[in-house]
């Protein structure tokens, strides 16, 4: 008989905490979103794929050719890196920078380890298409434009070069 009332109390304890459960996710803010109509307000490191913004004060790329980023793709996903010649030497300047996201894991080693910040990882989604060959890209054409947040936050990378830090001084 103790046990018989004792399992219905519990029973009745259990139930009111899931009811509190229940009755806090009414009164909650909903957090879906009718996609594709709405869509979703990424955070600035969301990961899309690999972009080479257009510096707007240089009005190009800030990308040297210095390889670091294709050197540390752990699946070769940077496939190729040309770089402007003058009078047979190299500028530090590119003007083919090609990038497969077919392949990309979307890892962020090359963005983190460009001194430059030359390259940042989009908020592009839903890039999925049955043509394997839109997956290669040259980055350099493509002259990708950044615009609002995301832009003040990549310009936020960009390191002072050394003269330009002694005049601040
Ligand atoms: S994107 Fe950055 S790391 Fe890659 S080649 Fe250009 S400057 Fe170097």
């Amino acid at each position: 008989m103790f046990n018989y009332i004792k399992n219905i109390i519990t029973g009745i304890i259990s139930l009111c905490d899931g009811l509190s459960v229940t009755l806090k996710h009414v009164f909650r803010k909903p957090i879906t979103l009718q996609y594709p109509e709405q869509k979703p307000d990424l955070q600035l490191r969301f990961r899309g794929r690999l972009v080479m913004p257009i510096d707007p004060e240089k009005n190009d790329n800030r990308c040297t050719g210095c390889m670091m980023c294709a050197k540390i793709c752990p699946n070769h996903s940077i496939m190729e890196i040309e770089k402007v010649m003058e009078d047979g030497k190299p500028k530090p300047k590119v003007k083919k920078y090609i990038y497969n996201f077919g392949t990309c894991m979307f890892c962020n080693l090359c963005v983190e380890v460009c001194p430059f910040a030359a390259i940042i990882m989009s908020d592009e989604y839903a890039l999925a298409d049955e043509n394997k060959e839109k997956f290669i890209l040259d980055l350099v054409a493509e002259r990708y434009n950044l615009t609002g947040k995301k832009l003040n936050w990549w310009k936020s990378k960009f390191k002072k070069e050394p003269a330009e830090e002694k005049v601040q001084k």
